[in-house]
């Protein structure tokens, strides 16, 4: 395999942003998408502010959409996961398996994953009741009453959209204030299906074979109690995909990706865009923007090296 300009690792909005750029300049990237290519937006349901879609538009047809265009320049795709990197020579040396891609440039879009409690049942119970994803598993739940873990934009959307086919969402929250904006805070209160539970913890998923309930602890009276449900949702957040760049590049505590000058790592030539180096914004709009400065960094970084 001969050596490659740029390779994308990542297929949502930044990594695709970035191929569509790199393609229209003439770099025939690679993007090694990912087996789960698209990033969150897959797992979302109608994104309304997203610039450019007045009415809205589903997530996943987003990101189609943008792999179409990113196709249309000529962008070439694996879709495969990336399974380690030796940035460490140079041109950088990319492996799937055993398939070693090397190439002059990378940008880094893994993108974050959603976080879990780290509960008794939790894992043993993802997808027989357990969730991070509301869109993909809420049809399963029809007339039933689910529980959302969570008190961010993330909690608010899954507790909106569950309660389409869930009898009764009940949201627990650590604190007494939600994190997420006034407007889908607002969405949530006024949703007659959606109940409160303040200042408590899920602190065991209960069932044997599926979900039969919860245990929950009130963290102001240390109050221990049982919740009965069908369903468990987790919206807490989500954490940077960076495993493999560990000693590879310069992470920061939370262990997201340290850029500096905007999209540059702390290794030359390669750069990072979206949601592994942006622990603040964490948008559509704004991983798609990163992507794209990111391909005009590498395009310039590219002029410098033969
Ligand atoms: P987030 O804003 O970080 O909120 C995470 C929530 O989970 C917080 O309420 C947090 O509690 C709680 N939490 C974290 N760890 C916990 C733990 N161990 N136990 C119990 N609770 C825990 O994450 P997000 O909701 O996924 O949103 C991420 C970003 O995406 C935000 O910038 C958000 O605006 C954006 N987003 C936007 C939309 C939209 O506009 N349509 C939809 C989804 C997400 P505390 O509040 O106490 O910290």
């Amino acid at each position: 395999m001969g050596v490659e300009n740029v390779i994308i690792i990542g297929g949502a909005c930044a990594g695709l942003t970035a191929a569509i750029y790199t393609s229209r300049a003439n770099l025939k990237p690679v993007c090694i998408e990912g087996f789960q290519a698209g990033g969150q937006l897959m797992l979302t349901t109608e994104v309304e502010n997203y610039p450019g879609f007045p009415e809205g538009i589903m997530g996943p047809d987003l990101m189609q959409l943008f792999r179409k265009q990113a196709e249309r320049f000529g962008t070439r795709f694996v879709t495969k996961d990336v399974t380690s990197v030796n940035f460490k020579k140079t041109p950088f040396e990319i492996y799937v398996d055993k398939e070693c891609y090397k190439t002059k440039a990378v940008i880094i879009a893994t993108g974050a994953s959603a976080n879990l409690l780290g509960i008794p049942n939790e894992e043993r119970l993802m997808g027989r009741g357990v969730s991070t994803c509301a869109t993909c598993d809420g049809f399963f739940f029809k007339d039933q009453h689910v529980v959302v873990a969570g008190g961010g934009d993330s909690a608010m959307e899954e507790a909106s959209f569950l309660t389409k086919h869930a009898s009764k969402v009940t949201v627990i929250h650590r604190r007494d204030t939600l994190r997420a904006s006034k407007i889908m805070q607002d969405r949530a209160f006024k949703n007659k299906k959606i109940e409160f539970i303040w200042n408590s913890t899920v602190t065991e998923v209960l069932g044997d074979k599926e979900v039969t309930g919860i245990k929950i602890k009130n963290l102001q009276t240390g109050k221990e109690g049982e919740l009965k449900c069908d369903g468990f949702f987790l919206a807490i957040g989500h954490t940077p995909n960076t495993k493999i760049f560990k000693n590879q590049l310069e992470l920061l505590d939370n262990e997201y990706l340290k850029v500096l000058n905007h999209t540059r790592t702390s290794r030359e030539g390669i750069f990072a865009a979206g949601d592994v180096q942006d622990h603040h914004y964490k948008q559509a709009v704004t991983a798609a923007g990163s992507g794209c400065m990111a391909a005009l960094d590498a395009e310039k970084y590219l002029e410098t090296v033969k």
